[in-house]
């Protein structure tokens, strides 16, 4: 249990999405579709789909990674959440922009902010199955999409006149820390495929009705929960002057 948690629950263990990258070929294209797939034992698979291929497959290689991965369960209606341990999410190095970064937890002394797995627009928890498995399984996916981020990222620098490439994706490249360190302008940028859930009040008001759980996973309502929050929020970004609006929807989509 991690130190001051107040989670009531906690699980460890290993997830590997993926068994052979021929699998993750084909699943990868059904979850850029958003098609359904299988999840059994956080292994992922599909029956047959004519999901088209898709531009990076051949930069899917060593895709047969296991993750670590802490689950954490409280006994109030908040929602079970999932962190990945190992190999850990590097920031600027290999972390995604899919976290919950008001989520984070420590464990011995390094912060680990919660996956972003899925939103209350997205995934309805069924009543066959417990929620931390549900949330397990969908953490499953989650780290398939991101093996695919982490596989096709290229590294941008920031420009006084915008955003240029510096590295091209290679078949098997290995992040640069030392180069990263050096330049705040430097930043990765990989494919997600598929839905990511919203992360902005305007995303939010737009995707998620009153009567669906809430983003903060609170177990609430939305209407009953952090809709009245968002709704100021977005109202204070559309009376903001221009470069403050263009900063917030550059934010909601990093
Ligand atoms: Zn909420």
């Amino acid at each position: 249990m991690p130190e001051k948690s107040e989670a009531s629950h906690a699980y460890i263990g290993f997830i590997r999405p993926f068994s052979e990258d021929a699998i993750a070929v084909k699943v990868v294209r059904a979850l850029d579709r958003d098609l359904p797939v299988q999840v059994d034992a956080g292994r992922l698979d599909v029956s047959e789909s004519d999901a088209p291929p898709l531009p990076f497959e051949k930069l899917l290689t060593r895709t047969a990674l296991p993750f670590l991965v802490l689950a954490l369960e409280f006994s109030d209606s908040r929602r079970p959440r999932t962190y990945l341990v190992d190999p850990p999410m590097v920031p600027r190095v290999s972390d995604c922009e899919h976290l919950r970064l008001d989520k984070c937890i420590t464990v011995n002394g390094v912060v680990l902010p919660a996956l972003c797995v899925y939103s209350g627009s997205l995934l309805k928890f069924t009543g066959d199955r417990t929620h931390v498995e549900q949330v397990l399984d969908q953490t499953a996916i989650y780290l398939a999409k991101y093996l695919v981020w982490l596989r096709t990222r290229r590294l941008y620098r920031r420009t006084a006149t915008g955003i240029e490439l510096v590295r091209e994706r290679r078949t098997g490249e290995q992040a640069i820390a030392a180069a990263l360190q050096r330049s705040n302008d430097l930043f990765w940028r990989g494919y997600w495929p598929g839905t990511c859930a919203p992360s902005s009040p305007a995303g939010h008001l737009a995707t998620i009705r009153p009567e669906n759980e809430c983003w903060c996973w609170s177990g609430k309502c939305y209407g009953e929960c952090c809709r009245d929050e968002d709704q100021k929020r977005e109202r204070a970004v559309r009376a903001a002057p221009f470069v403050n609006r263009l900063m917030a929807a550059v934010r909601s989509k990093i």
